[in-house]
């Protein structure tokens, strides 16, 4: 007698969403992800009791065809690569096509969405039937797509038991929320909790308008104390803001490293910073950073873990080395007036 049976699609994604979907966090993590992915100007994100009764994101992007929206509720459907050739350049968050699908099994989820084409209408498609049914229904929608996901976890106790508490989740929340726009100064993004307005950042078209969202997000003690980066060496750029050695943190709470755009943690690059900065901060103490690594995307695998937090570099030393060098030229120069003593 057979044993081996194909898992049903609901379980199936399930299981998926185990690894994308940890919380509220996770699901606005993708769904920021792709609206920007969709090349969006804009995002409004609504929360409702840190996102367990209701997660509302709405874009201003390309938007998904009524042809292709049951196809982007489905496992494994992207429109972001076709091969792995495109894998090893790719150049969007969002490729494995799963947290739509993902998300639609542990929650009520609805889509919306138009496209800019001449004549396009907006359709709507929902999902939380047993399994992954999707139903289309025409809509009213301005260009782009919003997505809704209500009672997050609904149908999986186990998994909203490790909830913690709604200032928790919401903490995460809005990490993810200040991570991504820490990443896009060229996106504005709207935010609010239980009817609040909680952040509203416009699109940044200079440096002191980064500043300003920078000082937003990150408290104005850093933006006073931030020394600009910027070391363009062809195939490798680090820029970004380092605070002096003197605004150090008794806590890693305010380090944000990106590659590509991509927000990560990765033990090369803490390594490369702690040690550029261990001359000059205190055993225990933490540096605070915003920076910004750019290279070759094919010289970096973002494939590593489903919530590509991780990456491999293909010349880790090298990418080491430039880190620390330019980290450490950088303090080298503010420290004199940063550190120095009266000589008598
Ligand atoms: P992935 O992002 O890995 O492709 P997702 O499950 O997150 O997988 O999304 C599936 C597909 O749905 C995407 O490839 C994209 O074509 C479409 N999509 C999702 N969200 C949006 C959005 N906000 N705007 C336009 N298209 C979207
Ligand atoms: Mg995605």
């Amino acid at each position: 007698m057979p044993v081996i049976k194909r898992l049903p699609a609901r379980l199936a994604n399930q299981i998926a969403a185990g690894e994308v979907v940890e919380r509220p966090a996770s699901v606005v993590k993708e769904l920021l992800e792709n609206s920007l992915d969709a090349g969006a100007e804009r995002v409004d994100i609504d929360i409702e009791a840190a996102g367990t009764k209701l997660i509302r994101i709405r874009d201003d992007g390309f938007g998904i065809s009524a042809e292709d929206l049951p196809l982007a509720l489905d496992r494994h459907a992207t429109s972001k690569i076709e091969s792995l050739d495109d894998l090893e350049q790719v150049g969007s968050f969002g490729f494995r096509g799963e947290a739509l699908a993902s998300i639609g099994s542990v929650s009520h989820l609805i889509v919306t969405s138009r496209t800019g084409e001449a004549g396009s209408e907006a359709q709507s498609a929902s999902c939380s039937g047993r399994d992954m049914q999707v139903t289309l229904k025409p809509a009213a929608h301005p260009q782009g797509t919003t997505v809704e996901v209500r009672d997050l976890f609904f149908n999986t106790p186990a998994r909203r038991k490790f909830l913690r508490t709604e200032r928790t989740e919401f903490n995460h929340l809005d990490d993810v929320v200040k991570r991504l726009a820490l990443a896009r100064f060229d996106v504005s993004f709207g935010l609010r909790h239980n009817g609040r307005q909680l952040q509203d950042l416009r699109r940044c078209d200079d440096e002191a308008d980064r500043l300003r969202r920078v000082a937003l997000l990150c408290g104005s003690g850093f933006v006073e104390n931030a020394v600009a980066i910027d070391r363009d060496a062809g195939e490798l750029r680090l820029h970004g803001w380092v605070a002096q050695p003197s605004f150090s943190r008794s806590q890693a709470d305010l380090q944000h490293f990106y590659v590509n755009g991509r927000y990560i943690r990765d033990k090369l690059v803490a390594h490369a910073v702690r040690q550029a900065f261990s001359d000059v901060l205190y055993q225990g103490r933490h540096p605070a950073f915003v920076l910004y690594l750019e290279l070759d995307p094919a010289e970096v695998d973002v494939n590593v873990h489903p919530t590509k937090h991780e990456v491999r570099f293909r010349d880790g030393r090298s990418v080491h080395g430039f880190i620390y060098s330019t980290l450490h030229k950088a303090l080298a120069d503010i420290r004199p007036s940063d550190t120095s003593v009266p000589t008598q």
